[in-house]
């Protein structure tokens, strides 16, 4: 520890010099700053921003009339500054003592504990005396282990990954197969998608199916969204977003009343086109009336979001961050997040949004893709100064001023592990048609990409993710007049070797078989690990190899975060009845079957009305999915037929508490057929989740039944063609 100490000391100390010659006057940075900001800022802007009540939820005209009442974030149209939690504990950091400093850095010291010379900063930060983030020959010198096979890769479809895959693989002194090979490789590692390589049936491939369409903006926005209908306080770290086109008069009355109401509000919004990515097409606005149009009055399809004003800047720069996280599995769910990440700053001075500067790409927007071209971007081979730096070089730079960053780093993980478990059900539903249950095919895990940005007042919020986040390792640049080329860069090196070697360590077949049978669940990333280890053999070869910078936080987290897994389990009912090996979509008899066998009908709701209420939906949700070339009802619209008929059954509670009764009749009417025999359930390879168990969910809601008011809800044929 003293050790460590003695590091964090150099590098504060480094900090400091280059801080003395940036930026005599980084106001944001100031530990009084910082403490000062979120009580009064956010306050002001709750206050005003609450003065409008306007019904918050925005799925659906038909669905508000249906059931809408329940599904609001506080009734109100809340901004991020408006769920923004106050945060006391900075308040107090004004006028912080150095002993409250340093116990902030010791805080920094245990959150990157552990981190050693190849993976981590600590070691290679501190060489920054000589300017450099190098690389450690530490692995050179390892043991091979002798007797076992060596895992092979197969690398032909790495694409823009492969330079850090290689080192990653010699580093593990593992095989590589560069052009494929006829027979099976253990892990297959793809550049963009699960499909890259259709021909594989077992083993290990680096992509689920449909993780990028689940990512695509309008997808995230409406997996987020359908949690923060179930658990609005839950969700706040996703900024207020409406999908367009379908959304745009929602929006734009929205707005108009926001600002009827008081005029003095200015709020902004940035629009991002639904597949684009590195900043493309990416504009602000403050007026719906200013959204651009192509072919003719036609609205792109996109997402608008309320834009953040006040993030926290480092040398007057926005910045944001960019985390790796590895999805190791669905099922059981486990989720890594790396210690290390990086930090991409604007090039231009930030400055509150107003009509002069919107058009400033270089002062709102982080992605390295645009900054680049700047003319005051630096290439820097120090981690902690340019504009890329490694994300803990920017805790270490916050610490120092005092902040708490524990508390930075588990919101982080908090927001990281809710924004997976909303897009779990999904995946699932992908994950079941490509590879159906039963037949050969291999298993998935993904490192994702997410991009997060810290408020003013510290709070992240989250910007995107993305399935296949840039894992080159070498950047372009000028290196002479007009002429570019792609050189090393060691921070990208840094931070991406790491997670990719750390990766294909924790999905080495031998290791995951010894994980699955000895780990018996008490969720503890240590003792995963530890696991992993455990062979003499496996330790040799471990003993050379860094601590691993991924760290589990799923299951470690599983008690905090199980009971937000409501609609994965409304998934599992609906990959039941899907019927159809290789479907996603939910017929009519599908649907009829499910109400009937969790024994949903009645002499008040009819088949009839399930008819109804099948058709009302699936045509308005095939209206919202263009592209879409499956017919029947998909995963979303099931999700809103089950929030309307758990509505149906118990009136004027809060809509989570409502899906929770209904859940737990259908889950028992199932699983008494299941018992019985009487249905006999297809084989799945995603069970309705041990994970999920009923129990875990049901006594909240239990004891509450007894507060149901009872309310008639109407869905008429009417309200739901209204669209
Ligand atoms: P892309 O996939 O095109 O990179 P992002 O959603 O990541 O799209 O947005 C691009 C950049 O815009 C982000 O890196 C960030 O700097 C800025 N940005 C995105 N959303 C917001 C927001 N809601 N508030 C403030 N800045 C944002």
């Amino acid at each position: 520890m003293s050790d460590h100490y003695e590091r964090v000391k150099i590098e504060l100390q480094q900090m400091k010099a280059v801080e003395s010659e940036a930026a005599v006057d980084e106001e944001q940075l100031s530990p009084a700053s910082v403490s000062s900001v979120p009580a009064d800022a956010s306050f002001a802007a709750r206050r005003d921003l609450s003065r409008s009540s306007i019904n918050g939820r925005s799925r659906s005209k038909s669905r508000s009339k249906a059931d809408g009442h329940e599904r609001q974030v506080n009734g109100k149209l809340t901004l991020m500054s408006d769920l923004t939690p106050l945060k006391p504990d900075y308040s107090q950091e004004k006028g912080q003592s150095r002993a409250s400093n340093e116990q902030n850095i010791k805080g920094t010291l245990k959150l990157l504990k552990g981190k050693t010379p190849a993976n981590g900063h600590v070691e290679s930060c501190q060489r920054q005396t000589e300017g450099k983030c190098e690389h450690h020959g530490k692995e050179d010198g390892s043991k091979v282990a002798k007797k076992r096979r060596a895992v092979t890769v197969d690398t032909s479809k790495a694409k823009t990954s492969l330079e850090a895959l290689k080192m990653s693989i010699r580093q593990l002194k593992w095989k590589e197969f560069p052009i494929g090979r006829r027979a099976a490789c253990d892990i297959y590692w793809h550049g963009v998608s699960f499909h890259d390589n259709e021909n594989i049936v077992s083993g290990q491939v680096n992509k689920f199916p449909g993780m990028i369409e689940m990512l695509r903006k309008i997808n995230l926005s409406r997996a987020v969204r359908t949690m923060q209908e179930l658990f609005p306080e839950e969700y706040n770290f996703y900024p207020r977003s409406w999908i367009l086109p379908e959304e745009y008069q929602l929006f734009s009355t929205q707005i108009r009343l926001l600002k009827d109401n008081d005029s003095t509000l200015k709020p902004t919004f940035i629009v991002k086109p639904d597949s684009g990515s590195q900043g493309d097409g990416i504009y602000l606005i403050r007026d719906p009336a200013d959204l651009r149009a192509i072919s003719g009055s036609q609205i792109k399809q996109a997402v608008v979001q309320e834009y953040i004003q006040k993030p926290l800047l480092i040398d007057k720069l926005k910045f944001d961050i960019r985390l790796y996280v590895l999805v190791r599995s669905l099922e059981p769910l486990e989720i890594y997040i790396a210690k290390e990440g990086l930090s991409r700053f604007c090039t231009e001075p930030y400055q509150e949004p107003s009509q002069k500067n919107l058009s400033h790409v270089f002062m709102h927007l982080t992605n390295y893709s645009l900054n680049v071209h700047s003319g005051n971007f630096v290439h820097s081979d120090s981690c902690s100064t340019g504009s890329k730096r490694t994300f803990s070089s920017v805790l270490y730079r916050i610490a120092s001023k005092g902040v708490d960053i524990k508390k930075v780093w588990s919101d982080i993980i908090a927001l990281v592990i809710k924004t997976v478990i909303a897009l779990v059900p999904e995946l699932k539903v992908y994950y079941q048609a490509d590879i159906p249950p039963g037949k050969p095919g291999p298993t998935c895990f993904q490192i994702l990409g997410f991009d997060i940005l810290l408020m003013k007042n510290l709070k992240p919020v989250l910007l995107e993710v993305n399935a296949n986040p840039s894992m080159r390792i070498e950047h372009e640049q000028e290196v002479s007049p007009g002429v570019y080329e792609y050189v090393p860069s060691p921070v990208d090196e840094e931070v991406k070797v790491g997670v990719i070697r750390d990766t294909l360590r924790l999905m080495d077949p031998a290791q995951r078989k010894q994980h699955a049978t000895l780990n018996t669940g008490d969720g503890s990333p240590e003792d995963a690990i530890a696991v992993e280890t455990g062979s003499d053999e496996k330790e040799s070869l471990m003993d050379s190899l860094p601590t691993l910078c991924l760290k589990q936080v799923f299951p470690k987290y599983t008690k905090q975060f199980n009971n937000l897994r409501v609609a994965e389990r409304i998934a599992a009912i609906f990959i039941r009845f899907l019927g159809v090996k290789g479907t996603m979509r939910l017929g009519p008899t599908g649907f009829r079957t499910f109400i009937r066998n969790c024994k949903l009908s009645n002499s008040s709701f009819s088949m009839a009305s399930v008819d109804i209420l099948y058709i009302d939906i699936t045509r308005r949700w095939a209206g919202m999915l263009p592209d879409s070339r499956e017919a029947g009802m998909c995963l979303q619209a099931f999700i809103e037929a089950f929030f309307y008929l758990a509505a149906r059954r118990s009136k004027a509670v809060p809509l989570r508490e409502q899906v929770l009764l209904l859940l737990e009749v259908c889950e028992g009417a199932l699983e008494g057929q299941s018992h019985s025999h009487s249905e006999k359930p297809r084989p799945q390879r995603l069970q309705p989740t041990q994970a999920s168990a009923p129990n875990t969910f049901s006594s909240p809601a239990l004891t509450r039944r007894h507060h149901l008011r009872q309310q008639p809800m109407q869905l008429s044929a009417k309200a739901n063609t209204e669209n």
